[in-house]
C-alpha cells in the first residue's frame, strides 16, 4: 500500500495533447476511478502512472518516491489491462506465478502465494488448467490474480471489464470491490462506463479533453456535477438541463411560462444574476409528476424493470423523467410536473458551470 501523487502531468502526441496539467492525489488504499469519455486521455494517464509513457512535464510519487523516470519494472505496480492476455503456453498457476518467478522468489514460496490469492479470487480448481478451457470470466480473474500475487503497492487496471458479458460485469464488478478492500492495495482502475465508476470509487476524477474536471466520492459527483458536462455525463439517463431567467423584479426563475421559487442555498449567487438566463439542473429521478406548475406530455415510454423512463416534451425543452413502473402511462398523455426546489442546481447559462451554493 502506498500513496499515489500525480503533479501537474502534460503530455502530448504530434498535435495531440492527451493529458493537460493534472494533478491527481491517490490516498493509501484507496480505490479512484479515472473516468471520461473515449479520447480523453485517461489510459495515458495511467500508462504514464504505470511507467508505460514518459510525461512531457509533471512528476509521479508512489509512495513520496519520485518514480517518474523509472521503468515499469522498479515501480512496484500491478497492472490488469482490457486484454488481459495470458499465456496461452503455460497452465493457470505458472500465469499467476509468473511474476513471482521474474522476480526470484523461490519456489515453495511461490506455490504458497498463489494458492493465497487463487483462494481468494476462487481460482483453486482452475490452476492446472490452460487459458483456452476458461471462460473470459475465469480469464479475467486469473489476469486480477495473476498481478495482486506480487502484492504491488498500486494496482493499475484500463477497462478490466470491458469484454465480459453484462452478467459477468455485474458479478465480477462487486467481486472486485470486495476484493480491494480485502487486500487493501491502492488502486487506480480506468473505464468509460460511469456505472462502474460509481460504484467501484472511493473517489471518481471525471476527466475531459486530458483535464481533471472533478474528483470527490461518486455521490458528489452525482449530486453536485461542477458543471453541464459532468451532469450529463454521469447518470443514465444523464440530468436534465432547462433554459430560465432569473426574475429581475423578484428573483425567482422564470421557467418557460411558469415561475419557481429561487433556492436558498442560491441566494447569493442570484442576486448578482436578476434578469440573466441561467441552467437549471435536476435530476430524472427528482422530477415530481401529476403535480406542479410545469405542463407537458408523455411522448415515449420507457419499462424499465424496477422503474418507468418517460421523455416528456413540455413549451421548450424534452424531460427524461423517472417514475414508478406501476404508475400507468403511455405516450400522449398530458401531465404536469414539478420541480422541487432542493434539488435543482443552478448553472451559469453560458460557461455552463455549476453557481455557487451557500
Ligand atoms: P479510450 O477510452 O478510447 O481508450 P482514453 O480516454 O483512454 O480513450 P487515451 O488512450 O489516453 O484516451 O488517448 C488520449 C488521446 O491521445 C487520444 O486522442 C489518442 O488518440 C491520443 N494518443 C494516445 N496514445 C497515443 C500515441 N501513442 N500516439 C499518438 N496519439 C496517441
Amino acid at each position: 500500500m502506498a500513496e499515489v501523487s500525480l503533479e501537474n502531468l502534460h503530455k502530448r502526441f504530434g498535435h495531440v495533447v492527451a493529458v493537460r496539467d493534472l494533478s491527481l492525489q491517490v490516498a493509501e488504499g484507496e480505490f479512484v476511478v479515472l473516468l471520461g469519455p473515449s479520447g480523453c486521455g485517461k489510459a495515458t494517464v495511467l500508462r504514464i502512472l504505470a511507467g508505460l509513457e514518459t510525461p512531457d512535464r509533471g512528476r509521479v510519487r508512489i509512495g513520496g518516491r519520485d518514480v517518474t523516470r523509472l521503468p515499469p519494472g522498479r515501480r512496484d505496480i500491478g497492472m490488469v489491462f482490457q486484454s488481459y492476455a495470458l499465456f496461452p503456453h503455460m497452465r493457470v498457476f505458472d500465469n499467476v506465478a509468473f511474476g513471482l518467478r521474474m522476480r526470484g522468489v523461490p519456489e515453495p514460496e511461490q506455490r504458497r502465494r498463489v494458492e493465497e490469492v487463487a483462494e481468494l479470487l476462487q481460482i483453486r480448481d482452475l490452476l492446472d488448467r490452460w487459458p483456452a478451457q476458461l471462460s473470459g470470466g475465469q480469464r479475467q480473474r486469473v489476469a486480477v490474480a495473476r498481478a495482486l500475487v506480487v502484492r504491488p503497492q498500486v494496482l493499475l487496471m484500463d477497462e478490466p471489464l470491458s469484454n465480459l458479458d453484462a452478467l459477468l460485469r455485474l458479478h465480477f464488478r462487486a467481486e472486485l470491490k470486495r476484493l480491494q478492500r480485502e487486500v487493501g492495495s491502492t488502486t487506480v482502475y480506468v473505464t468509460h462506463d460511469q456505472v462502474e465508476a460509481m460504484s467501484l470509487g472511493d473517489r471518481v476524477a471525471v476527466v475531459r479533453d486530458g483535464r481533471l474536471v472533478q474528483f470527490g466520492p461518486p455521490a458528489e459527483i452525482y449530486h453536485d456535477p461542477v458543471d453541464r458536462f459532468v451532469g450529463s455525463f454521469i447518470g443514465s439517463p444523464p440530468m436534465n438541463f432547462l433554459q430560465a431567467v432569473v426574475d429581475p423584479e423578484d428573483g425567482r426563475l422564470r421557467v418557460e411560462d411558469v415561475k419557481l421559487p429561487a433556492p436558498l442555498a442560491y441566494a447569493h449567487a442570484l442576486a448578482e444574476r436578476r434578469g440573466q438566463a441561467v441552467l437549471v439542473g435536476i435530476r430524472p429521478e427528482h422530477v415530481v409528476v401529476d403535480t406542479g406548475p410545469l405542463r407537458g406530455e408523455v411522448v415515449v415510454a420507457e419499462p424499465l424493470g424496477a422503474q418507468k423512463l418517460l421523455t416528456v416534451r413540455t413549451l421548450r425543452h424534452e424531460l427524461k423523467v423517472t417514475v414508478g413502473s406501476d404508475r400507468p402511462a403511455d405516450a400522449g398523455q398530458r401531465v404536469s410536473l414539478d420541480l422541487p426546489t432542493g434539488h435543482l442546481r443552478l448553472l451559469d447559462a453560458r460557461t455552463e458551470r455549476a453557481l455557487p451554493r451557500l
